[in-house]
């Protein structure tokens, strides 16, 4: 063993929530943290993701990703400083990625930390942009949708953390992009911070509607983040051979009763479509290609990080809430400690 132990607080999974969570839905905590044995490290984290998936984890049932337990910490995506080191290969000091966040400190094998440097990108990237949202889009876009310059895309939640990654992309690669999202201020960013062709709020009326405004010709390709009304929409906006590419549905992920289908369906048939799900995790053997490719257009410019920075443990639970519903965050939820 080596180094010591740390007093840290961290947010444990209280109960299974109906519908969305709530304050209730969260518990924190007071343990002690180390000292490391052995091959493990103890990492002071400094900035914690949060994402949609997690409000998959808070289910018993089957999602794509395990179940949290009641009481357990609700582990995530988070990057921190060695503060304790039992491995030669990390020490103390240097900055590191790892599954452990939702607490202040976190004691863990030292191979299920990678250290990164963060002098091309900086720390919110590792967790946006050059992360695994960033790699969700490239592999939604690159893998799965096989996109092609010259092609029409409509992308879903197209501010969020993985929505803002797909519009850059498509737009780098050529192809022309209408997104949608939820509030003006999304709208004017995605058209002039983003360069998407279109924008629109999908508050605004029928989805259907907006998107045959805004994509008067249809479209080759759909990038879904959200389900529900979008997609119905998105199926009716369709040319022959489209794919639609199904990454996530959060207009449903709170839903306590099963959500009709999309109505529209059938039109896979006439239109000759293909609609293929994925998860990112599936594709983790093409990561080093996708680093390679995201570094320099982050360093360089061409794909902007966009981030919504909260501060302190306590503010994790209402970040999670927020990015469950419309709200106004832009880009990637990420809680500072
Ligand atoms: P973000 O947290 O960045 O974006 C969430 C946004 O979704 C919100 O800000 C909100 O934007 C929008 N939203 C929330 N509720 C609704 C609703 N009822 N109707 C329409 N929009 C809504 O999320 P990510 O970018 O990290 O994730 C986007 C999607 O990708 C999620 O569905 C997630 O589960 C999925 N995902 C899938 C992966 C995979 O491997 N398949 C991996 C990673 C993510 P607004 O205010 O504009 O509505």
């Amino acid at each position: 063993m080596s180094g010591e132990a740390f007093e840290s607080r961290e947010v444990r999974l209280a109960r299974r929530p109906e519908g969305a969570p709530a304050d209730a839905t969260f518990a924190f905590a007071r343990v002690r943290v180390g000292p490391p044995s052995d091959g493990e490290i103890v990492v002071r984290n400094t900035l914690m993701s949060v994402d949609p998936y997690m409000r998959g984890r808070m289910n018993a049932g089957r999602s794509y990703a395990k179940p949290y337990a009641i009481g357990e910490v609700m582990y995530g995506g988070a990057i921190g400083t060695v503060a304790a080191s039992a491995a030669p290969e990390i020490p103390v000091g240097a900055t590191v990625l790892h599954n452990s966040g939702w607490r202040e400190y976190a004691l863990l094998r030292a191979r299920d930390a990678r250290v990164i440097d963060t002098s091309k990108a900086g720390a919110e990237a590792f967790l946006g942009a050059l992360g695994m949202p960033g790699m969700t889009a490239w592999v939604g876009l690159r893998v799965i949708a096989e996109v092609k310059k010259g092609e029409s895309i409509f992308v879903s939640g197209a501010a969020g953390a993985v929505g803002s990654t797909v519009v850059q992309l498509a737009k780098h690669w050529g192809l022309s992009v209408v997104g949608s999202a939820g509030t003006p201020e999304k709208v004017r960013y995605l058209r002039e911070e983003l360069h998407a062709d279109a924008a629109f709020n999908y508050h605004d009326g029928p989805v259907g509607e907006l998107l045959a405004h805004a994509a008067p010709d249809g479209i080759d390709v759909f990038f879904d983040n959200v389900g529900g009304e979008h997609l119905e929409a998105a199926l009716a906006a369709t040319k022959d051979f489209a794919r639609l590419v199904l990454c996530g549905a959060i207009s449903v992920y709170n839903a306590v009763s099963a959500p009709p289908g999309p109505a529209n369906i059938r039109l896979a048939i006439p239109r000759r479509l293909r609609i293929a799900g994925f998860i990112v995790t599936d594709h983790a053997a093409r990561e080093p290609e996708f680093m390679d490719e995201m570094l320099p257009l982050i360093a360089g410019g061409a794909v902007k990080v966009r981030s919504t920075v909260v501060e302190g443990l306590e503010s994790a639970p209402q970040a999670l809430m927020s990015i469950l519903r419309p709200d106004a965050h832009i880009g990637k939820m990420l809680v500072r400690l």
